[in-house]
């Protein structure tokens, strides 16, 4: 059970996998490869019998005459040679060994046995088939250019030969005779075979050296990769910090050595942001529940009038419901964030939105002693969820009038460009240091008082992540500049809904 368990694992494995297509493929390359190789060696065997016939056949008839014979009192063969050239009496004395010569019926009139040479001759092998002479001659006959034929025989022991016939003329007006001439294909046979033996010996041990080598090459290849499995095994949830250290190869694995630090570093990033904003949240949550238990613990010992029981009541519901405000707002943040809150889109004029809110707001400005003014177009139209829109202006809003001081000016103006909308939040307030700027956007971040009225403290600091949250829900873009001590401006890009609806509205030129 055990050892069968182990060793699907090792079939599993990327590198038995490789291993076995390697070895699969070498096999198919080396079969491949021989059966080629025995095709073209039988290929040039082939020729080279028909070269030699050729060539045999060509000296027959330049040395060869069949002849009335005066004293034998029929045609027989006689050989024309000069006995002192070499070369002529070499061919002359191999044609000899491999020829016959019969009538048309197939009689033999002169081999090499019968006559001349006493030696083995390949129709001393084969014999003479009086049939298949006979059948020859007649297709040559019947055939109006020259027959030549071509037929493979087996002799009494099996060997094969290549035997080459046709008719030949004796004299000018004699009568044809049918003449044969045989090479022998044993030795051809032979080579071949051996061949297709060593073959069939290497291959089995090619195989081995090439199964050997690839089990070899795979593990050095997935060597780094069980280096790499190894190094992120280490890196858990509170050691974040670990980077798997790259093999500067430059190649794939290192690509994705790169691809995983930079995922944990985004993970790292998260992690932190998590663990900072449990820190803020219950830092948060203990200040109001602190002012509870103090007002509460004035109510039980130091209260002694209904007055001071309800002072200390009442401070207890303002701290609880401070409290209350947080939760939902994080409750919603978080629900915002996490995709939860599906944007209601509806298309609507963003400058009559505007407009209603700068007249809500005009109360509470006046009492800050601050002058709220607004510059708007006639329409604007945007595709937008109206609850988050009108979120958004209102914390902008209480923002600029909040950190404003009395006697200062805000003006909320929107101006259309082509393809966006851009809503202008601009006061005289006491502005945000430079430093401070890439951070008003965090949650419960709240730029360090400077100690004068109004207390930042007052506010949750969740408000501009709202506006962060609603402007990407929007595909939009959010923007500030701030002087210290002269005010900021906060501008908010959305995407404008008049893109190419009112064809041949004159659009505005700034
Ligand atoms: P809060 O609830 O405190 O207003 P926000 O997230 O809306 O929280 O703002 C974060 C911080 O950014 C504020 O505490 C304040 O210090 C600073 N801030 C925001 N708007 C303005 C403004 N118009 N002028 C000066 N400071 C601002």
């Amino acid at each position: 059970m055990f050892r069968h368990r182990d060793l699907r694992r090792l079939t599993r494995g990327l590198r038995f996998r490789l291993t076995a297509t390697y070895a699969l493929f070498f096999a198919v390359l080396l079969f491949a490869a021989a059966a080629i190789f025995r095709q073209r060696l039988e290929n040039v065997q082939a020729r080279q019998v028909e070269e030699t016939l050729d060539g045999d056949w060509k000296a027959l008839k330049g040395y060869l005459r069949i002849e009335w014979d005066q004293e034998l009192g029929k045609y027989a063969g006689s050989w024309y040679y000069s006995d002192e050239d070499p070369d002529e009496t070499t061919i002359v004395l191999d044609i000899k060994k491999v020829y016959v010569i019969t009538d048309l019926d197939g009689n033999i009139i002169q081999n090499a046995v019968t006559k001349e040479l006493e030696v083995s001759t390949i129709f001393d092998d084969i014999g003479v088939d009086r049939k298949e002479i006979q059948a020859q001659v007649k297709e040559a006959l019947a055939a109006r250019k020259p027959k030549i034929f071509l037929t493979e025989k087996r002799g009494s022991e099996g060997d094969r030969y290549e035997v080459r016939s046709g008719l030949v003329y004796a004299e000018k007006h004699g009568p044809p005779f049918y003449v044969a001439i045989g090479t022998p294909l044993a030795q051809n046979a032979k080579i071949l075979r051996e061949f297709t033996l060593v073959y069939v010996a290497i291959i089995p041990s090619a195989l081995l050296l090439g199964l050997f080598l690839g089990w070899f090459m795979a593990g050095r290849a997935l060597t780094p990769v069980l280096a790499v499995a190894q190094a992120a095994q280490r890196i858990s949830g509170s050691n974040l910090k670990l980077r798997i250290p790259t093999r500067q190869a430059g190649d794939e694995l290192d690509y994705l050595i790169l691809t995983f630090n930079r995922m944990i570093e985004r993970l790292e990033a998260s992690f932190q942001q998590m663990r900072q904003f449990s820190t803020d949240v219950s830092h948060e949550l203990r200040t109001p529940i602190t002012a509870i238990r103090g007002q509460l613990e004035v109510a039980l010992f130091t209260a002694k009038t209904t007055e001071q029981y309800r002072e200390a009541m009442f401070n207890a519901l303002q701290d609880i419901d401070r409290l209350s405000q947080i939760v939902r707002a994080l409750l919603l943040l978080s629900q915002a964030e996490s995709g939860q809150l599906v944007l209601q889109k509806s298309r609507l004029n963003l400058c009559e939105v505007v407009e209603d809110l700068v007249e809500q707001f005009q109360i509470p400005a006046e009492e800050a002693g601050i002058r709220l003014t607004a510059s708007l177009p006639r329409d604007c139209a945007v595709d937008v969820d109206r609850v988050q829109i009108e979120r958004m202006i209102t914390n902008l809003l209480s923002n600029a009038i909040k950190f404003t001081p009395k006697g200062g000016e805000v003006k909320m103006s929107i101006e259309r460009s082509g393809e966006s909308v851009a809503m202008v939040v601009e006061d005289t307030g006491r502005g945000i240091p430079t430093e401070y700027l890439p951070h008003i956007f965090d949650r419960f971040y709240r730029v360090p008082g400077s100690g004068t009225a109004p207390s930042p403290e007052q506010g949750l600091g969740l408000g501009l992540s709202f506006v962060s949250w609603i402007v990407r829900a929007h595909d939009g873009k959010v923007d500030v500049q701030s002087t210290p001590g002269k005010g900021t401006r906060f501008t908010i890009t959305l995407p404008s809904a008049d893109v190419g609806t009112v064809a041949g509205e004159p659009v505005a030129a700034s």
